[in-house]
């Protein structure tokens, strides 16, 4: 069981920025509203995500950390799930198995909470503890037990920088949830989670050029288009700037990609992306989902008339302009 778990851990703990993504996709799932990312020295000490979600029943914490305890692949309504099966119920029980952690939740205001503390996949201590709705996971010492995975390793600024860019496309995709991120107690991003998608794209990429956007929205039948795209002097050479929230989760498609960068091709060369924060809702059965589930991404069945519809609201706005 515990050597499944170091090796179950090698495939969903590839690096701090994983860490960070299953335990905020946790606190999405529960519900939270706010969502506190603590990180010291690039996530190799210390990453801790508060939230204030639905909680863990106290009877139930040690089981959360068991391996395909969970399944919540119960509807089949996620497909998002179901292209990363391969990973559910697995990441909780993985991340404890190269680390120090320690996890305290509650699911409800009555004081009653449980605090659990696993080193290298072995529990060392499970005690009562109090605090308010919520979960709090701090996970210490990353790969202290696998010395080969603590090794490849790259510096400090490079894996903050995986978290902090999967840190903002949440914030994009979740206008809702207040969202903060610390390092080495310097504030590196926060949300109000008001819901205005404006209100974020200024504290990821700041005010100047939240005014710079220009907002479009589009549908056909099979799409609902949202979001926001810069204006052309804002764009850069790489497709950094484009946040694809499709259904509610941050995807990434090469498509969509594409599609930005030919609607401004009229104006810029081939070469050039937008900043681009940009919202599909579609039905889940449009959505391919045998693409690799770890690099988030996935195709679309109906991808030609996605992509029309896209250059479509995009050239709009961008004439709306004038330019
Ligand atoms: P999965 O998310 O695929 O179910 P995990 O190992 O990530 O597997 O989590 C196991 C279970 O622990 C979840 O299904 C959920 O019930 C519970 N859990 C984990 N994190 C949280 C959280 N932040 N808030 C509430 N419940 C949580
Ligand atoms: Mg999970």
């Amino acid at each position: 069981e515990k050597l499944a778990n170091q090796i179950a851990a090698g495939e969903v703990v590839e690096r701090p920025s994983s860490v960070v993504k299953e335990l905020v996709e946790n606190a999405i799932d529960a519900g939270s509203t706010t969502i506190d990312v603590y990180i010291e020295e690039g996530g190799l000490t210390l990453i801790r995500v508060v939230d204030n979600g639905g909680g863990i029943d106290p009877d139930d914490l040690p089981t959360a950390f068991a391996r395909h305890a969970t399944s919540k692949i119960s509807s089949g309504s996620d497909l998002f799930r179901i292209a990363s099966l391969g990973f559910r119920g697995e990441a909780l029980a993985s991340i404890a198995a190269v680390s120090r952690l320690s996890a305290i939740s509650a699911n409800s205001d009555s004081g009653l909470a449980r605090r659990l503390v696993i080193e290298g996949g072995t529990i060392v201590a499970e005690e009562p503890a109090n605090a308010p709705q919520g979960t709090e996971m701090s996970v210490r010492d990353l790969f202290y037990n696998t010395p080969a995975r603590l090794k490849y390793m790259k510096s400090i600024q490079t894996e903050l920088g995986h978290i902090s860019d999967y840190i903002n496309r949440v914030a994009l995709a979740h206008p809702g949830i207040a969202v903060t991120l610390k390092h080495n107690g310097s504030s590196l991003l926060q949300t109000l989670g008001t819901g205005d998608r404006l209100q974020v794209i200024a504290a990821v990429y700041g005010s100047s050029t939240a005014k710079a956007m220009l907002p479009i929205s589009a549908s056909d039948p099979d799409f609902e288009l949202t979001g926001y795209v810069s204006k052309p002097e804002l764009t850069r050479a790489n497709r950094n700037g484009i946040t694809l929230v499709v259904n509610g989760r941050y995807i990434r498609s090469f498509a969509v990609n594409a599609s930005l960068q030919q609607a401004y091709h009229t104006l810029l060369p081939i070469n050039r992306f937008p900043l681009a924060v940009l919202e599909v809702e579609m039905h889940p059965s449009l959505l391919d989902v045998n693409v690799h589930p770890s690099k988030m991404e996935v195709r679309f069945s109906k991808e030609a008339e996605l992509k029309a519809l896209i250059e479509k609201a995009v050239k709009a706005a961008l004439g709306a302009q004038r330019y």
